[in-house]
């Protein structure tokens, strides 16, 4: 892999600093290229393009930008294969995966958002015989898009779809560890003849081009994607300048388990959501809860399903588990499986790196899907996400206790429900804190319905007209009736 370089109007640029970030290959520890170290500097020069790019963008007709899109859309899927390729190497995640899952999501999301751009959002409403009120949808200005690591190119898309969208320009960065799609990305905008200034995508650390963009006052709206601490940090600088904040932040998703369940999807399911992209996905069912009747199937299953996950190098279409993102992540990870023994955890399967591996992924961070039985809720393991391969499964007795331990924790980002009884289902869903409750299914997505967490897993939502509403300012237009003509 080159060296990647910003995307700054419509051209790739060097850090204004000189100075260069090491991009270390997951699956192998080896150093796969340098990316640009930017900062204050890179993110004004970014501003400054985007702002002049705004005008003429914001005023095109919502017909022109969703043709763009589209474009960029195309020219995504035309390098499906290369950026699925380019994304297993920077992430570790299996190229299955990356070419089932995050590159096909990625022009979903940029045609589901062209398509939004041809939406007229003026609303009307009549006062009486008083006055004729129009509600537009008017484009904020520069926004800041800042993306994690986990699902790099699908989360990124996710958020320049809408901006774009909406009449917005935007500066973007990606997560320092998996810039390299980022960077193709930018360089496809500008063959799909997208508009330089338009999107400028800035590489770089949180603490460096992060916080310029968040920081920047010419800048009023922040899209962010990352972890709770993270998001707080962002929210404690963006606050006093009155800045817009999308914040989707972490989760302790519950997948409760009853005993009226479906038990053979529920197992088949629950084994992808504890350890789909390693356990590294926001909305992965970190805790599993089972009804006490069906404990022992359940964790016998699941210790066996995760046992037979094909862990390996990335880039082999068989595999089933890659590596983690990187050696600092897979140590905290590991950490925390430590913890959960001294908290009294049972690890029923994993907890260390695999013995065996391709010699080419001899470096690697790789580490074992891992199942903990035997700790309550109120341990440090069963709290704090740890977003990696780890799974706990713990028992309940009764509905109203499933309840108690799907919301004993700070976060609500998602919940599954494991049930044949609409009953159950209805009260569990109602009872559950949660911006994402999933009946009998995981992961099904459809980019029309909100999606977003409650308590620490964020504020604000994505997805269909939410994503549209964050990207505008409301204007209202009062006329009162008879004097105009
Ligand atoms: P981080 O919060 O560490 O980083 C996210 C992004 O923010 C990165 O680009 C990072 O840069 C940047 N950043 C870090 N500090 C700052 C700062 N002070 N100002 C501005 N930007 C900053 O998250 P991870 O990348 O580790 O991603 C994992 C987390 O993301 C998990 O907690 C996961 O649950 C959450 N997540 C939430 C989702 C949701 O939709 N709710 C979806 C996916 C993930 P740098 O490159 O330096 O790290």
């Amino acid at each position: 892999m080159d060296d990647l370089r910003n995307t700054i109007n419509g051209c790739q640029v060097d850090p204004i600093n000189g100075r260069w970030l090491d991009n270390i290959e997951p699956a192998t520890g080896e150093l796969l290229g340098r990316l640009p170290d930017s900062d204050g500097d890179d993110v004004q020069l970014a501003f400054e393009a985007a702002s002049a790019a705004f005008e003429g963008w914001s005023s095109s007709d919502g017909t022109v930008r969703s043709g763009y899109l589209h474009r960029l859309a195309d020219a995504v899927e035309a390098h499906l294969e290369e950026l699925a390729r380019l994304e297993s190497i920077d992430n570790g995640k299996p190229i299955a995966l990356a070419r089932s899952v995050d590159i096909p999501r990625a022009v979903a999301n940029l045609r589901f958002f062209a398509e939004a751009a041809l939406a007229d959002r003026t609303e009307e409403f009549i006062t009486g015989e008083r006055a004729r009120n129009l509600v537009h949808r008017d484009p904020v200005g520069v926004v800041g898009l800042i993306s994690p690591w986990n699902l790099p190119l699908y989360l990124l898309t996710w958020k320049i779809g809408p901006a774009l969208a909406a009449g917005n320009t935007a500066v973007a960065k990606p997560s320092e560890l998996t810039p390299a799609t980022a960077a193709r990305l930018g360089e496809l905008s500008v063959e799909a003849g997208l508009p330089p200034g338009v999107l400028n995508i800035v590489h770089g650390h949180g603490a460096g081009a992060g916080e310029a963009i968040v920081g920047h006052p010419g800048i009023p709206a922040i899209s962010f994607t990352g972890g709770t601490v993270t998001g707080s940090r962002i929210a404690a600088q963006a606050g006093p300048c009155f800045k817009k904040l999308s914040l989707e932040l972490g989760g302790k998703n519950p997948n409760i388990i009853f005993d009226d369940a479906d038990l053979e999807a529920a197992l088949v399911t629950s084994l992808r959501s504890s350890f789909a992209n390693q356990g590294q996905i926001c909305l992965c069912g970190s805790r599993i809860l089972v009804h006490t009747s069906i404990q022992e199937r359940v964790v016998d299953a699941i210790v066996e399903g995760a046992r037979g996950l094909r862990v390996g190098d990335p880039l082999e279409d068989k595999t089933q588990q890659g590596a983690l993102v990187s050696s600092d992540h897979r140590d905290k990870v590991h950490a925390c499986v430590q913890r959960a023994k001294d908290e009294g955890g049972h690890v029923q399967c994993g907890g260390q790196p695999p013995a065996a591996l391709p010699d080419r992924c001899a470096g690697g961070f790789f580490y074992e899907p891992t199942v903990i039985t035997g700790l309550s809720m109120e341990t440090k393991t069963n709290q704090e996400e740890i977003f990696g391969p780890v799974v706990t499964i713990t028992p309940f007795d009764t509905e109203e206790e499933a309840i108690a331990m799907a919301n004993a924790t700070d976060y609500g980002l998602s919940a599954t429900v494991w049930t044949t009884s609409e009953d159950r289902a209805r009260r569990m869903s109602s009872a559950i804190d949660a911006g994402t409750v999933w009946v009998n299914c995981w992961l099904l997505r459809d980019l029309r319905v909100p999606f977003g967490g409650v308590k620490h897993s964020g504020v604000g939502r994505e997805g269909g007209e939410e994503a549209m509403h964050f990207f505008t300012e409301a204007k209202t237009v009062c006329t009162a009736k008879g004097t105009t003509t």
